[in-house]
């Protein structure tokens, strides 16, 4: 027998509906690309949603159509991406920071029909756009007055674009499985894959990310989302914001220390969420102008494992509660959070931070555990290491027109993390699986040794890689870029690490270089290092 409860299908852009209706004057502020700071409100964005949807109708785009936008995080991203959606057409954002040969593939794999770009890309998008034959239109985030001198074909202003059409539009309906969103991983080897999200998926991962143990926005907060919209929705902070009717900051362009501090103050933040980075920036500019952060509750980090040293300043010297997260761009991303649980908040700081520097639990709607290299699964520890797996429904099941599932039998996706899970149910990832480090046939963390290596005076940035070994099958080599002006060295830095890190751990030898090797999405590339330090001998 079947419940007999409505058929209510779950569609992202109702989302918008619900915060226009129950929260229509709270706001988005913007610093827009122009220069100025922008205010809107739900009540408003909503109108300019639907007008952006009636002219894409009117353009001819419709269900299952991809539009892209190559756009920072802006009032005008936020109302194209609902417009687009809300017609049942897919929003495909594309990451600006990825190479010019993999926008090209990742644009004509997808066949974009219409693309929305801020002015920051024109030059790039140009440069482009003779290889992108799908693109039929460019709509240039900005307005008549700012339009600039363009060869982009078929290219117009967005607000001349918009101003054709009134808000006298209905959504269109459809299945809550249809297709809401793109947007492709790039992993180090290959060619990007394309993550398809759907609006049932989001609607979803954005409940699923107002729980209190997770982001747990309310009416209340503000909320900095610095983590790029192209950067897996970002972490389902453009839907579950507006579902819980927090006021939202969008940086636009600025994500420099000076120009984030402005907007937390100015605009008096409670939330935000960034990459280790951007609050590495933050940390520098509020130390050398010695200023405090009397607004900001809660920050989220995420996308690289969080470093000792940020969670202790940004906790013990500016009180700021960090959310430790993982998760991927195939996850919507959210996997896991930090926040500790009552018992634990008694612990003494120290341990305290321990538990919070993992990568923290899961929230209703993810599953996890960890398998060995033949599948069995291993125990909650907190020690045994294994490949995580993950299910849930806001977790893929497959790429973009690559047909085949990428799931095991009983639905398990393999992150290609490593990690180890304790009794608590707090995950913490030691590696990337084709990043491990075997020595003596037991494994070497290098995300930790990294981390700690960050903690010494003098450096900027670590990388541990594995150089194979005669006796120990491999050893780790920690590469170091030392911080502008200092002088630190390879003794130094071994000395740091005595005594922090387990003994066998401590890196064989350590070489410093000006710059270490970065994706698209700021992750550093150790197959690059692992070609130039191949045939490294201790
Ligand atoms: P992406 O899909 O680009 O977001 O990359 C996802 C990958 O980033 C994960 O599979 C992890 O390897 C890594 N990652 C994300 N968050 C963290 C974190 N908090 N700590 C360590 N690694 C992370």
């Amino acid at each position: 027998m079947l419940g007999l409860m409505q058929n209510y299908p779950l569609l992202a852009h109702t989302i918008l509906d619900h915060a226009a209706l129950n929260h229509g004057d709270r706001e988005m502020v913007t610093r827009a690309i122009e220069g100025p700071i922008r205010r809107i409100n739900y009540h408003d964005l909503r109108l300019r949603a639907l007008r952006v949807a009636k002219a894409l109708h009117n353009e001819g785009i419709s269900t299952g159509d991809r539009v892209a936008t190559m756009a920072w995080n802006t009032d005008r991203h936020f109302e194209t991406w609902y417009g687009v959606m809300g017609i049942g057409a897919i929003c495909h954002t594309l990451n600006p920071r990825l190479f010019a040969e993999q926008l090209v593939y990742i644009i004509n794999h997808a066949e974009d029909k219409i693309l929305f770009i801020d002015l920051t890309f024109v030059p790039l998008a140009e440069a482009l756009a003779a290889k992108l034959p799908s693109i039929k239109k460019y709509i240039i985030l900005t307005d008549e007055a700012h339009m600039p001198a363009t060869t982009l074909p078929n290219a117009v202003a967005y607000e001349s674009w918009l101003a054709g059409v009134d808000a006298d539009f209905a959504w269109h309906s459809f299945d809550e499985n249809t297709a809401a969103g793109l947007c492709y991983t790039s992993g180090t080897t290959g060619n990007p894959k394309g993550v398809v999200y759907s609006h049932r998926s989001n609607v979803l991962h954005g409940l699923m990310a107002n729980q209190p143990d997770v982001f747990g926005l309310t009416s209340k907060h503000v909320v900095l989302p610095i983590v790029p919209m192209f950067h897996a929705n970002a972490w389902a902070l453009t839907f579950s914001a507006p579902m819980a009717g927090a006021s939202m900051v969008m940086p636009g362009a600025g994500m420099d220390g000076k120009s984030i501090y402005e907007l937390l103050d100015s605009e008096k933040i409670n939330v935000s969420a960034a990459v280790p980075t951007v609050w590495l920036g933050l940390l520098q500019h509020l130390e050398e102008n010695n200023l405090q952060l009397p607004y900001l509750d809660t920050v989220a980090i995420g996308g690289a494992a969080c470093p000792r040293m940020m969670m202790e300043a940004l906790e013990l010297k500016y009180g700021v509660e960090v959310i430790h997260a993982w998760g991927m761009t195939e996850m919507s991303p959210i996997g896991t959070t930090g926040k500790l649980k009552s018992a634990e908040e008694s612990l003494p700081v120290a341990e305290k931070i321990d538990l919070k520097l993992k990568q923290g639990r899961t929230p209703y709607l993810v599953e996890m555990k960890i398998v060995d290299d033949d599948g069995n699964d291993l125990p909650r520890d907190g020690v045994t290491s294994g490949h995580l797996l993950v299910r849930g429904p806001a977790i893929s099941s497959a790429y973009f027109k690559l047909g085949e599932i990428i799931l095991d039998e009983d639905n398990w996706f393999d992150t290609g993390d490593i990690a180890n899970i304790n009794a608590g149910g707090y995950m913490q990832i030691t590696d990337r699986d084709k990043d491990v480090i075997k020595s003596g046939g037991e494994w070497i963390s290098s995300i930790e040794v990294e981390n700690t290596a960050i903690g010494c005076e003098g450096v900027a940035e670590a990388a541990v890689i594995g150089i194979p070994h005669p006796k120990w099958t491999e050893r780790p080599l920690l590469i170091v870029v030392r911080k502008p002006g200092s002088e630190v060295t390879a003794e130094e830095v071994l000395a740091y690490l005595e005594g922090k890190i387990a003994k066998w751990w401590i890196p064989e030898a350590v070489e410093i270089v000006d710059e270490l090797p970065h994706t698209a999405t700021g992750k550093i590339q150790k197959m690059e290092l692992r070609k130039k330090f191949g045939g490294y001998e201790f």
